[in-house]
C-alpha cells in the first residue's frame, strides 16, 4: 500500500487504524476500494501529526481544555506498507466496498454515536454560554435571552432527532437493531451549524471579557489584589473563578483547541459538499476514511 491518508483523528495514540472507502466508489476505483486493518507500528507506516494545542509548555489554568482534551490529528503516510492478507477486509472490489456502509449498518451506527457526542458537544458549549452570561450579570438583555433561547431550541430539536431515531429503529433478522437513519442524516447537515452557532453566541456573549484575561502567574504576582479587585463577576464571583470560566470559554470559542472543534463539526465524517469520485488525490483513495 502506498500514499497517504487525511486525516487520522488520535491516530498518534492509536494502536491499529481501519481503512476504508465512504461509498460512491465507481468502476475504475478498484485501486482505492481495499478495506483492511493494520498495527499502527507496522514498518513504512508514518503518521505526520499536526503542531499540538497543549505543549505541554502551556499552563493548564490558561488553556484548560487545549491542555487537557486536546485530541492530535495526523496525515497517515503508507510507504510501501505489506498489509498481510490476513488483514485485507476487501481487495479491489468496488462492488464490495460501497455495501460495506449501508450494508453492515456501519452509517446508522456510526451516525448515531456521531449524534450523540454532537449533542454532549453543543450542550457543554451553551452551558458555558449560559455560565458566562451568568458571570457577567447580562442574561437579562433580551437580545442574550433571544440568542441563548435559540441555542437551547436546537438542542432540543438535537435530541428529539435521536429520541426519534431510537425509537422508530430497525429490528434486523440476527436480532440486532439499528436507528433510523433519516432523523440522524438531518442532524449530519443540522449540527455543523448549531454547533458554530452556538460558539458565535459564546464569542458574542464573552465579548472583550474572552480577550482580557490573566495569566495564571498574575493571580500570585504583586498585582494579584487588582486581579481579584477587578476581574470579580457579579454577585460576588471571585476574580479567580470569574478567570477560570472564561479560559474555558476562550480555549472553546477563540483558541486553535476550540477552532478545531469547530471544524471536526464540519468534515469529521468527510466533506459534505463533494462527491467522491471526482475528487482524486495521487495515490490514495479520494474518499479514505480511517
Ligand atoms: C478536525 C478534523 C478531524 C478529522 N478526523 C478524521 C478522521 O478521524 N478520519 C478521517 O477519515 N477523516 C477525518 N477528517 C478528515 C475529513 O475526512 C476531511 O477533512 C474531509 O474529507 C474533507 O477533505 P479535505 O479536508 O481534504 O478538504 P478538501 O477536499 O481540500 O476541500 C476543501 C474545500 O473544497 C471543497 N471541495 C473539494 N472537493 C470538492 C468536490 N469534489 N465537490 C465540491 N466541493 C469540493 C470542499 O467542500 C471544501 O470546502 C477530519 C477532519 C477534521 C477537520
Amino acid at each position: 500500500m502506498r500514499g497517504a491518508r487525511m486525516l487520522a483523528t488520535l491516530g498518534p495514540v492509536a494502536d491499529e487504524v481501519l481503512v476504508f472507502s465512504l461509498p460512491g466508489l465507481r468502476p475504475g476505483d478498484e485501486a482505492f476500494s481495499s478495506v483492511f486493518g493494520l498495527p499502527l507500528d507496522t514498518p513504512g507506516v508514518k503518521l505526520i501529526c499536526r503542531e499540538p494545542h497543549g505543549d505541554g509548555g502551556r499552563s493548564a489554568f490558561d488553556h484548560p481544555l487545549a491542555v487537557n482534551f486536546d485530541e492530535t490529528d495526523a496525515l497517515l503516510v503508507f510507504d510501501d506498507v505489506l498489509v498481510p492478507w490476513e488483514r485485507v477486509f476487501i481487495y479491489n472490489n468496488v462492488e464490495l466496498a460501497n455495501a460495506l456502509y449501508p450494508r453492515s449498518n456501519l452509517r446508522n451506527h456510526t451516525a448515531h454515536q456521531t449524534s450523540i457526542r454532537g449533542l454532549v458537544k453543543m450542550q457543554f458549549a451553551v452551558g458555558v454560554a449560559m455560565a458566562v452570561a451568568d458571570a457577567v450579570k447580562i442574561d437579562g438583555f433580551l437580545h442574550i435571552q433571544q440568542k441563548l433561547g435559540e441555542c437551547i431550541s436546537n438542542i432540543e430539536l438535537v435530541k428529539s432527532a435521536i429520541v426519534r431515531a431510537e425509537v422508530e429503529h430497525d429490528k434486523l433478522q440476527d436480532g440486532f437493531v439499528r436507528a433510523n437513519l433519516s432523523p440522524l442524516e438531518a442532524l449530519r447537515g443540522f449540527l455543523p451549524f448549531a454547533y458554530a452557532r452556538a460558539i458565535e453566541v459564546l464569542q458574542v456573549l464573552g465579548a472583550g471579557g474572552l480577550i482580557m484575561l490573566p495569566t495564571a502567574e498574575d493571580f500570585g504576582s504583586e498585582i494579584a489584589a487588582d486581579v481579584d479587585r477587578y476581574y470579580q463577576g457579579a454577585s460576588g464571583m471571585r476574580g479567580l473563578d470569574r478567570a477560570r470560566l472564561f479560559k474555558v470559554a476562550w480555549d472553546l470559542a477563540g483558541d486553535a483547541f476550540g477552532t478545531r472543534q469547530l471544524q471536526y463539526e464540519r468534515y469529521y465524517v468527510g466533506d459534505p459538499c463533494a462527491s467522491w469520485p471526482g475528487r482524486f488525490l495521487p495515490t490514495t483513495a479520494p474518499s479514505a476514511r480511517n
